[in-house]
């Protein structure tokens, strides 16, 4: 792959994560969960990947005004020595062409203008909106979280918002030095029952495939995809006898989530959201004519969740971890090995009732 189909990707596999951690904390409001508004919430968690300025996925989806007022407002900056906003050029041109256009009764007349004019409204909207969504499209900005919880790692920093079903989310994020080292994302997402005190979680890796076709030879995978079992499956994680009340898959609280490749920027950001619970992964490997183990479409489907029912399982509690006491979670976080990137962009979520 040529460096920029690599950055296309590691933005890929990265949106693809935050997009379903909107999906859960949202309950699957179409609305709340798109592209769009995942890329946002990225420029916010990881902004080296995924800002304005940085993302190639963002820029694509820009209209050319709205590009050409961003490098006007740059240089424009500079020529200034401050900062100068690009909406607010666009907002001066806008009255500019008004005053204009209100000078000729006959609309025939300045179709060009009229023309520019409505690119000119449209690109204010664009960039006026990814300045407020941060805290209003999105979600609110929590201040008054200092709840003591256990968590799996610290990080830097992290980030609370309020959820529109007034929930809390605390949102940390952990990744590699630098974006092109990116191999695939991980969210951890976790739930805090507020009354019972008890927290479920479920582990979901993000890896590129092609041709939807995954060799699991890749060392790097390899690796990560041991990490992960060792963390949740061979930590007991998925086997659960104490609690069988009512109906619920079985306690696998890890999935492989393959997700298509995108061959270029202006692509159409889809990809197959299958969930490929790691207990079976082994179960569901072909080998090649070569050797080389891999996984295909064709071979999860039937053992593989969609995309769809994925939320809205997790947050029925019917698919995911046991519960934990607080306690045990102390415990069990305290168990694991010390939590790095390892390649990964792990988004890490708790959301708390
Ligand atoms: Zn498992």
């Amino acid at each position: 792959m040529d460096n920029e189909k690599i950055r296309i990707n590691n933005e890929w596999v990265s949106v693809n994560a935050i997009r379903e951690l909107l999906k859960i904390a949202t309950h699957g409001d179409y609305t709340k969960s798109t592209y769009d508004v995942a890329l946002e919430l990225g420029g916010e968690l990881y902004p080296e990947l995924l800002s304005e300025e940085n993302s190639l996925l963002r820029k694509e989806r820009q209209s050319t005004t709205a590009k050409e007022f961003i490098q006007r407002a740059k240089l424009k900056s500079i020529q200034a020595e401050k900062e100068i906003f690009p909406v607010d050029l666009i907002a001066e041109e806008i009255i500019d062409i008004q005053s204009l256009i209100a000078l000729e009764s006959e609309k025939r007349r300045n179709d060009q203008l009229n023309l520019r004019l409505k690119k000119l409204i449209k690109a204010k909207d664009e960039l006026g909106k990814t300045k407020h969504t941060e805290n209003q499209l999105i979600f609110r900005d929590a201040y008054n979280v200092n709840r003591k919880l256990p968590v799996l790692f610290k990080g830097q920093s992290s980030l609370d918002y309020e959820l529109p079903n007034s929930n809390n989310l605390r949102i940390r994020v952990l990744h590699p030095d630098k974006p092109e080292h990116i191999t695939g994302a991980d969210l951890v997402y976790e739930y805090h029952h507020k009354e019972s005190e008890k927290v479920s979680l479920v582990f979901i890796q993000y890896k590129i495939w092609e041709n939807k076709k995954m060799y699991l030879s890749d060392p790097r995978l390899v690796k990560q995809l041991d990490r992960l079992r060792k963390t949740t499956c061979d930590k007991g994680l998925c086997e659960c006898k104490t609690e069988n009340k009512g109906f619920r898959f079985p306690f696998c609280s890890s999935f492989l989530r393959p997700t298509d490749a995108l061959q270029s920027v202006n692509q159409n950001l889809i990809s197959t959201g299958e969930h490929i619970p790691i207990c079976v992964l082994d179960k569901l490997k072909n080998t090649g004519s070569r050797g080389g183990e891999y996984i295909d479409y064709k071979g999860i489907k039937e053992h593989s969740i969609s995309g769809l029912l994925f939320e809205e399982l997790f947050n029925r509690g019917k698919i995911g971890s046991k519960s934990f006491t607080y306690s045990e979670l102390e415990e069990y976080y305290k168990s694991l090995e010390l939590i790095e990137s390892g390649g990964s962009v792990i988004i890490y979520a708790q959301e708390l009732n």
